[in-house]
């Protein structure tokens, strides 16, 4: 064989194993029907139908941590994310809100009740909505200064806008919200921005990596006798809530399955353990790179960013062992809060 045949065989190995490898990293890790059991509803065909308006404290979950409370007289959205570009836009264009999309939430979510928006740290994954949602409708906008940039890059009015303070409740209807300072999900290769701040108004449409963490928050929602705390990101400041109790917790499982034994089991520790809530329903497992409407069910994140199956079993398995119920959402119907 003359050296040419012999390279172009080896390259055409070589290209056809790097599809292979993209293609599988490409490719959802897992299916959430494998979870039935914990899904809520269990039953795709009755999940229009499921959860219709009550003065019941209800809440929808839109995929990553974007979350709509709602008592049937105020709405509270932790996080701001339902325009979804796809991957190759994240990666080789600057992303941006679709107005529309958001003409269109507004209405079939009756937003016009909404109170606040409060963003946990300021991702595009969390973040990119809030400027366009607070353009639409007169919303206040919680967050540390870099997410009150992303808001200011639309011109939004500074009375709308407010700085989180730690620690110190606010009050929306029968809500009383605190942000916790809270720590990120550790950095990745693309995600390596971490205490970074947008330090300018950030006007869209721009690239993912201009939207910078700016410091991270949980918050812990009291409504009418009722605890919750929402953490979106897989993170924790050690015995940070050491002297709170919850009766359903909200919690970011984004790449656990990524993390050491040590740390899987510490993070577990430091919220499940501590927090002892009746109900944990995970969040930030989705492939969000997928467009509203949401896929009903919402699919696995692709291997190349998690092996979702793995977390999920991970989170799923520590629940039991500490008596508490695992509830999987998996489309914005309204789900009963415990
Ligand atoms: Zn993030």
């Amino acid at each position: 064989m003359n050296l040419k045949k012999t390279m172009t065989i080896t390259l055409s190995l070589l290209v056809f194993s790097l599809i292979a490898i993209l293609t599988f990293l490409l490719q959802p890790s897992g299916h959430v029907q494998q979870f039935k059991a914990w899904m809520y509803p269990p039953d795709i065909k009755t999940a229009s139908r499921a959860g219709s308006s009550s003065d019941q404290l209800t809440v929808r979950f839109f995929g990553v941590s974007t979350l709509l409370f709602d008592d049937g007289k105020d709405q509270l959205l932790i996080d701001g994310f339902f325009t979804r570009p796809s991957l190759s836009q994240t990666l080789f264009r600057p992303v941006q809100s679709d107005p529309e999309l958001i003409q269109h939430m507004i209405k079939d979510y009756d937003l016009k009740r909404l109170s606040a928006v409060l963003i946990s740290h300021s991702h595009y994954d969390h973040a990119l909505d809030i400027a366009e949602l607070g353009t639409q409708l007169p919303v206040r906008i919680v967050g540390s200064e870099s997410t009150l940039n992303i808001a200011r890059g639309a011109q939004i009015a500074e009375n709308q806008l407010v700085l989180i303070q730690p620690l110190h409740a606010m009050q929306f209807g029968d809500f009383h919200v605190t942000a916790l300072p809270s720590q990120h999900t550790p950095p990745t290769a693309v995600n390596n921005d971490l205490g970074e701040v947008i330090s300018h108004p950030l006007q869209q449409p721009a690239r993912f990596s201009a939207f910078k963490e700016g410091h991270s928050f949980d918050y812990l929602i009291e409504h009418k006798g009722k605890k919750i705390l929402v953490k979106a990101s897989t993170g924790i400041m050690p015995d940070q809530l050491k002297h709170i109790k919850v009766d359903t917790l909200f919690l970011g499982i984004a790449q656990l399955s990524r993390q050491s034994p040590d740390y899987q089991q510490h993070y577990l520790e430091q919220t499940i353990a501590m927090l002892k809530p009746k109900v944990v329903i995970p969040v930030h497992w989705d492939n969000f790179w997928e467009a509203l409407p949401l896929k009903q069910p919402l699919e696995f994140l692709p291997y190349v960013a998690d092996n979702t199956s793995k977390s999920m079993q991970t989170l799923i398995d520590f629940t039991e062992k500490q008596h508490a119920k695992a509830v999987i959402l998996t489309q914005p119907v309204a789900y009963p809060v415990q």
